[in-house]
């Protein structure tokens, strides 16, 4: 847990969010500000900073989110197929330093994974 953190504020319910699920080791909820049909992202409940420190410590719970990906993303209208995203650290331009899960999806496909540049 991290006092300023918002995820772990929303974690803890002490800022407001679209709740998608919660468990005793991770916590799902849409993007405030969506990319995507469906946007939202899996967090685990612990505060981990971000995959760059992440460890074989951090293994039970990583793999629970991406366990429980595919369940929460079709119940979420994502029934064929979505991309997910973990921005990390300042070259992955990540904003909130509080590992998250991206899952974004369609109905619409959602373009390039990055614009190459030329
Ligand atoms: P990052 O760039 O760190 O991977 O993405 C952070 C994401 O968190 C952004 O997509 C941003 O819209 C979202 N976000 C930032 N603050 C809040 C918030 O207070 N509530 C919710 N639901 N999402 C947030
Ligand atoms: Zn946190």
């Amino acid at each position: 847990m991290s006092a300023d953190c918002i995820f772990c504020k929303i974690v803890r319910g002490e800022i407001p969010s679209k709740k998608v699920y919660e468990d005793e080791e991770i916590f799902a909820f849409h993007d405030i500000n969506p990319l995507a049909q469906v946007h939202f992202m899996i967090v685990p409940k612990q505060h981990i900073p971000s995959l760059a420190e992440a460890d074989l410590s951090h293994q039970a719970v990583l793999g629970r989110i991406l366990a429980k990906a595919g369940e929460l993303a079709r119940a979420q209208g994502a029934t064929d197929g979505f991309r997910t995203l973990i921005n990390t650290g300042r070259v992955g331009q990540q904003e909130v330093y509080h590992l998250h899960v991206h899952i974004l999806g369609g109905p619409d496909p959602l373009g390039p994974m990055l614009v190459r540049k030329k």
